[in-house]
């Protein structure tokens, strides 16, 4: 059997662990994770673009556990009523094949982001960092603000969206967060003056230039979460080439960050050498820093067993049947002839004894 999990499952273990404890938990599991980077099966992940969006597969494994995630970006959907991103996958036992969970990935990604977004700014700005501009209020918006603050101590959030209503939104359900205060700005220079962070998460399929050099100031760590798809970008190409630049997985970053607006020999580092000690993270207390995110398949293979243990241990979430459970695995056709027979088998003693369900092990 294969575990289901729906978005309100997930916003129910969201309940039970408390947002702030599932942060953590993933922002400790996307850095284990990277910590054993060598050790992944890795890809940039597979898009289909159309005038108005792009579809993507991300796939991801290590010796144990494979993964992929569906998830799509059109900013233009909340007209018709749809989010911008959703998304759903798939975690798997590499050793058989066998699906062990199918799960929504829509808030799970907006968790992730975020977690992932906490985990390079803790390594990349200066320490100490209380204040961050929030360029983009939409979907994501609460997730990064909730994470900076929990994770980081940010206490002070700057908004500022070009739709007044997403801001509104956002300082809306932040209002009953003690220790945040969320302040609606007039224009992104105004949110970002004085920031120690700034988070730009915005979408519009467009080469868009949210951040101009002039608004940059010595020591801003920059997370730019927004620009991560061919044509679609956020940051002055001057601010990229004045600053430190962290990606994710370079070969793909180099297609969908902001950095495919720089030429292919512009130096990048990969934000795992910086977590294991491999490579410097910030030069000095004035340099600015840029994490220039797109989102890896590996943040969601850590998401998706993060997941796959909370709700064993919880019981959330419900067994489909999703692959066949056979008396005999080469008599498929039996299934056909005896519509109820595969339901039963499942119960019959023996079954799947010699494959059991997998014990996933967690480094966090
Ligand atoms: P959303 O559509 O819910 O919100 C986007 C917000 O950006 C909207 O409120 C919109 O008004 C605002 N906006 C657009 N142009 C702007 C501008 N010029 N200035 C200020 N605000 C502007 O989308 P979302 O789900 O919050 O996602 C935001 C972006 O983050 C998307 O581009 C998405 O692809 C990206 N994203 C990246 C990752 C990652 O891992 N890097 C993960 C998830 C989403």
């Amino acid at each position: 059997m294969t575990l289901l999990l729906t978005t309100p499952d997930v916003a129910a273990l969201v309940e039970r662990r408390t947002l702030p404890g599932l942060l953590k938990r993933l922002e400790q599991a996307i850095h284990a994770d990277f910590l054993r980077w060598p050790e992944f099966d890795k890809s940039a992940r597979l898009a289909t673009h159309s005038p108005d969006g792009v579809i993507e597969l991300m796939p991801a494994a290590d010796h144990a556990l494979y993964s992929f995630k569906y998830v799509n970006g059109h900013p233009k959907n909340p007209r018709c009523g749809l989010p911008t991103v959703m998304a759903f996958g798939a975690l798997a036992e590499v050793a058989t094949g066998r699906p062990l969970l199918v799960s929504e990935l829509t808030l799970a990604t907006a968790l992730r982001t975020a977690a992932t977004s906490v985990m390079a700014a803790r390594a990349l700005a200066r320490p100490g960092a209380r204040s961050m501009a929030l360029i983009g209020n939409g979907a994501q918006s609460e997730f990064q603000a909730l994470a900076f603050h929990h994770l980081l101590g940010i206490a002070e959030i700057r908004a500022y969206d070009i739709d007044p209503a997403a801001t509104r939104k956002l300082a809306g359900n932040l209002a009953a967060t003690p220790g945040l205060a969320v302040i609606a700005a007039d224009s992104i220079t105004e949110a970002v003056r004085g920031a120690d962070i700034v988070t730009t998460v915005t979408a519009d399929k467009t080469r868009a230039t949210i951040l101009t050099p002039g608004m940059i100031e010595p020591g801003m760590h920059l997370n730019a979460v927004g620009g991560d798809c061919p044509g679609k970008t956020e940051l002055h190409p001057a601010i990229l080439a004045a600053a430190s630049v962290f990606v994710e997985f370079e070969p793909q970053s180099r297609i969908e960050g902001d950095i495919q607006q720089m030429d292919a020999a512009f130096p990048v580092t990969e934000l795992w050498r910086v977590l294991r000690g491999q490579a410097a993270g910030r030069a000095s207390d004035a340099g600015i820093t840029v994490f220039d995110s797109v989102g890896f398949a590996m943040e969601d293979f850590s998401v998706l067993r993060v997941l796959y243990e909370e709700v064993t241990a919880l019981g959330l979430g419900r067994d489909v049947a999703l692959i066949p459970a056979l008396p005999d695995p080469r008599n498929l056709y039996s299934i056909l002839l005896a519509p109820g027979a595969a339901d039963s088998a499942r119960h019959r003693p023996g079954h799947a004894t010699c494959c059991p369900r997998v014990q996933v092990e967690f480094s966090t």
